[in-house]
């Protein structure tokens, strides 16, 4: 199992990494949305299977070398570091998303910032800017594991800060780097609704041809009138009523029947 290092950048602490002043007159600051945006992402690697340990879970501005120290101590398979960009100090129009690796780090850092920075365009449709690489952002440099920092848009930038401080932006953020991530380690991503679904309401199966799978068992079992479905002849099964069908087949269950 791998263990993704989440870093949300800077503390609530933190001078000046802030918006300017919204229209409605209140602010912003950048670790609002990095640590939000860490929350989520720590939510969506856990669902997909990923261990995972936040670097900076303080409200101060934890030291770049404590959060470096953490993920090393702790053998990260990966570290992705989350932070907001910004241009100057005032409303202009600079914008998009891009990601920074370590200028001397290697084909596979470059491979997992490739696939994070697609998806965060994919998903949130900004402008890409692209993959830049950095000979001294401190927690790139250090951290002996590949190393990602994504800047998921502009402070200054008056859409996006709108953007960076919706609960929705700040989700579909942390979605995209975790389909990324998902992708780098080739794990097949699953979307939070596809988890609701399995928890709440799960997608039933009406005819044979639906089934994902265990099409032949469930057929047999129509074929022998074992199963029936309802008046229609709807068979209303979830996925688990087909693969414990299935069990049952692969134990000779119906066989014992006949
Ligand atoms: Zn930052």
């Amino acid at each position: 199992m791998k263990l993704i290092a989440v870093d949300a950048g800077h503390g609530m602490d933190t001078a000046g990494k802030r918006t300017p002043t919204f229209p409605d007159g209140t602010i912003m600051k950048e670790n609002e949305f990095n640590r939000a945006t860490a929350k989520f992402l720590v939510e969506a690697l856990e669902r997909n299977g990923f261990k995972t340990l936040l670097t900076a879970p303080e409200i101060t501005d934890t030291p770049l070398q404590t959060r470096v120290k953490r993920a090393n101590k702790a053998k990260a398979d990966a570290f992705i570091c989350i932070h907001a960009n910004a241009y100057d100090n005032k409303w202009n129009d600079a914008n998009g998303i891009e990601s920074w690796i370590y200028n001397k780090s290697g084909n596979k850092t470059m491979k997992l910032a490739e696939d994070i920075q697609k998806e965060l365009i994919a998903i949130t449709k900004r402008k890409d800017r692209g993959i830049k690489k950095s000979s001294d952002l401190y927690v790139l440099r250090y951290t002996n594991m590949i190393a990602v920092l994504v800047e998921c848009g502009f402070l200054t930038n008056l859409e996006e800060a709108t953007l960076l401080r919706s609960e929705n932006y700040r989700k579909k953020c942390a979605e995209a780097i975790c389909k990324g991530i998902c992708k780098y380690y080739n794990v097949s991503y699953q979307s939070e609704s596809v988890q609701d679904n399995i928890n709440c309401c799960p997608k039933r199966y009406q005819k044979v041809s639906e089934l994902p799978y265990g099409k032949e068992v469930v057929q047999m079992l129509i074929d022998k009138e074992l199963l029936k479905g309802n008046e229609k002849g709807d068979l209303d099964l979830t996925i688990d009523m087909v693969r414990l069908l299935i069990i049952l087949y692969r134990a000779k269950v119906f066989e014992k029947i006949e």
